[in-house]
């Protein structure tokens, strides 16, 4: 795959005429733009995320199959089926490259991609998975003739053990050495006879999984050795920092500009900090009105965020100072403090706008001794976090779900799961952003309030 920067595209037949879902077995002789190098990859992490969430939410089957045809059309879908393929084949060898860097980023992606072509593989007629088999070299013959009606009494009994409602034997079986389907033979799922498993064309899923696992865990172990070796130095002025930037990025809006419900005023901030901050905020706006002060980072973290819920500088300005001078006196306050909330707001320095921080930023922050900034999902003791959801209102219910989410490390969906028990609605995008969380707060806030009368 070569990079240009700006140039119309050549597509080979060769990847026109692949198989709608493409086996990325090697990396795609074609020529591609700069711009398309990153946007087409950030299409396919809005799709990868989707499918983390389905699956942190803990979907089944059917529902995956659903939430990955949705996400598909939503981020990758094209009217021409030849840019959809190619699209498809340059967004996963560059997030191939995003994620070889690091065994954290290696496992996600890995989980991820054999999630997506599982769901993928679920949705493609009979015909169309019989050609992936055959793409994939994979030497299974279909049982046919006598042999499989010599088998159908013994496959008959294997169905009715798996206690389906209308138990069949089906009209198509693989004949594969038993120990390629592993996860079949520990669940009693198939028939064994003579070292061969007897796979039902609706298991073979399972076969060509294990077979596209495989394959991307090796080859993010190559795309590793190669992005050390030669691309990151080759691409430092150009690849290079988009990769980086990739698997940190954060997708949604940057929430620099106040809305319609972003817009708060000192007067009524400590009834709105209650009312629709989210934990992390809640926690620096507390600390700041105990302690009257908070170290740098929790100073950055707290005051974009009200920056971005529409607190204007003089008021930002105002809130700063009316604590921290309880602490260290006006001079100190001047000298110190003001010129980085201005800074913050853009009146000094460079003069840019600074946008809040999205969780990603927060969750992935190392506050150290004394430090309030961070993600309490991922910063706070699970004695605090308990402490700090159960003054949020949550039941004990609620809040075993949310640590649940903890454990896994599924930190903005712990966050999630705590704004849908707080507002009692669902939040399916999933909470990305801070800001975002206060938005929707105060959106379902506002429908509640009666008009005032007239
Ligand atoms: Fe804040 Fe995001 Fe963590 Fe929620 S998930 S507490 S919004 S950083």
């Amino acid at each position: 795959m070569e990079v240009i920067r700006s140039q119309k595209r050549t597509p080979s037949n060769d990847t026109v005429s692949n198989p709608k879902i493409p086996l990325y077995l090697s990396a795609p002789q074609m020529e591609v733009r700069l711009e398309e190098f990153e946007l087409f990859a950030v299409d396919r992490l809005r799709v990868l995320k989707g499918v983390s969430d389905g699956l942190a939410r803990g979907r089944n089957p059917k529902e995956m199959d659903d939430l990955v045809d949705t996400l598909w059309k939503e981020h990758m879908r094209d009217p021409d089926a030849s840019v959809m393929l190619n699209k498809d084949i340059i967004s996963h060898f560059v997030l191939r490259l995003v994620y070889c860097r690091s065994d954290e980023l290696k496992k996600w992606f890995l989980s991820m991609e054999t999630a997506l072509f599982r769901h993928r593989f679920r949705l493609q007629n009979f015909e169309a998975q019989r050609a992936i088999v055959g793409e994939f070299g994979l030497p299974y013959k279909a049982v046919t003739g006598a042999e499989l009606e010599g088998l159908k009494e013994r496959l008959g009994q294997v169905v009715r053990s798996l206690g389906q409602i209308s138990p069949t034997v089906e009209a198509v079986y693989y004949k594969v050495p038993f120990e390629e389907v592993p996860d079949l033979v520990a669940s009693r799922r198939v028939l064994i006879q003579k070292g061969f498993a007897f796979v039902a064309g609706s298991q073979l899923v399972s076969l060509v999984v294990t077979q596209f696992r495989s394959h991307i865990s090796k080859a993010l172990i190559l795309t590793n050795r190669k992005w050390t070796t030669t691309i990151r130095e080759r691409e430092k002025d150009r690849l290079t920092p988009i990769v980086e930037a990739l698997s940190t990025s954060y997708l949604g809006p940057d929430y620099s500009q106040s809305t319609e419900y972003a817009e708060i005023s000192l007067k009524d901030i400590d009834q709105v900090a209650k009312s629709s901050f989210p934990l992390c905020m809640r926690h620096l706006f507390e600390k700041v009105r105990e302690d009257h002060h908070l170290k740098h980072g929790g100073r950055m973290q707290l005051g974009l965020f009200l920056k971005g819920v529409g607190l204007k500088l003089d008021d930002a300005l105002a809130f700063w100072r009316a604590e921290f001078t309880k602490k260290v006196g006006s001079e100190r306050f001047d000298k110190e403090y003001a010129y980085s909330i201005r800074h913050n707001y853009g009146k000094e320095g460079k003069r840019t706008d600074y946008t809040p921080y999205a969780c990603q930023k927060i969750i992935l922050s190392a506050p150290g001794a004394g430090d309030h900034h961070g993600c309490p999902y991922r910063h706070f003791s699970e004695d605090n976090l308990r402490a700090a959801l159960g003054r949020m209102g949550l039941s004990s219910r609620g809040m075993e779900g949310v640590m649940d989410q903890v454990r896994n490390k599924h930190y903005q969906l712990a966050c999630t799961m705590t704004f849908e028990a707080v507002y009692g609605t669902s939040c399916d995008a999933g909470i990305n952003h801070p800001n975002q969380y206060f938005e929707e707060s105060q959106k379902i806030l506002k429908s509640k309030t009666p008009p005032a009368p007239v």
